[in-house]
Parts: structure tokens; C-alpha cells; sequence
């Protein structure tokens, strides 16, 4: 199982920041509790918070804080092995989570995205 949609360009400080790009990370780190979603939204603009959040899980993790995310790279790689950690609580599975992105109930097949926004995501 996959939790992460794969980054096409570079994310965080001084990147390419594409808009999708952007939501997949906010919507990785959110699913793994290192961006919150109340507080700020899911938006797609790559803001002072975000870059903030990849540095906290960077140094966090022991990996280098630049505050940017490549395509394969390490951090990239480092989140999607925490988004498979089955302590988690996406991986549970109860039957309904309310999608992180348009609030829509769907049963956690991607953890907190609903299989609509997976796919737009991964398009
Ligand atoms: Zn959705």
C-alpha cells in the first residue's frame, strides 16, 4: 500500500512548489501529524508553515533540515516508510474517515484521502 503520491518537481524552500506537489506533502505530513489541518488548511500554496513542518520532521528524523523535499529523496523516502508504520492509526481502517482535503466519507483505502482525491492526486 502506498500512502504517499509521488512529488513530480521539488517541494519547501526555494523548490518549484507545484500546486499538486504541494498538497501531497501537506496532506502526507498531516496523515503522519506534523502539518495541521485545522489550523491552516490544506491549501496548495508552499508557506512559511510548510517549510517550517518539513523542517521540524526533518530534524526530527535525523535527516538533513534544509526544509526541502525531492522526488525519491530522503525525506520523500523517510515519509512514505512513517506513513507505513503500522502503529499508525490510518491503518486501522475503521469504516468511515471524512476525507482531509474535500470532507467527503470514504473508508481509509488511502488513509485520510478519499479515493477521488487519490486519484486526482496521482494523475
Ligand atoms: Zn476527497
Amino acid at each position: 500500500m502506498q500512502y504517499l503520491p509521488r512529488l513530480r518537481r521539488s517541494v519547501g524552500h526555494q523548490q518549484q512548489n507545484r500546486p499538486d506537489d504541494v498538497l501531497r506533502v501537506k496532506t502526507a505530513l498531516n496523515q503522519i501529524g506534523h502539518y495541521d489541518v485545522g489550523k491552516y488548511g490544506l491549501g496548495t500554496g508552499a508557506d512559511e508553515t510548510l517549510v517550517s513542518a518539513i523542517r521540524q520532521y526533518q530534524r526530527q528524523r535525523g535527516l538533513k533540515a534544509d526544509g526541502q523535499m525531492h522526488p525519491g529523496g530522503p525525506t520523500e523516502r523517510d515519509i512514505e516508510s512513517a506513513l507505513q508504520d503500522p502503529k499508525l492509526d490510518i491503518a486501522t481502517r475503521t469504516p468511515t474517515y471524512r476525507c482531509i482535503i474535500c470532507g467527503a466519507p470514504h473508508a481509509g483505502l488511502h488513509g485520510r484521502i478519499c479515493p477521488q482525491c487519490w486519484g486526482k492526486l496521482n494523475s
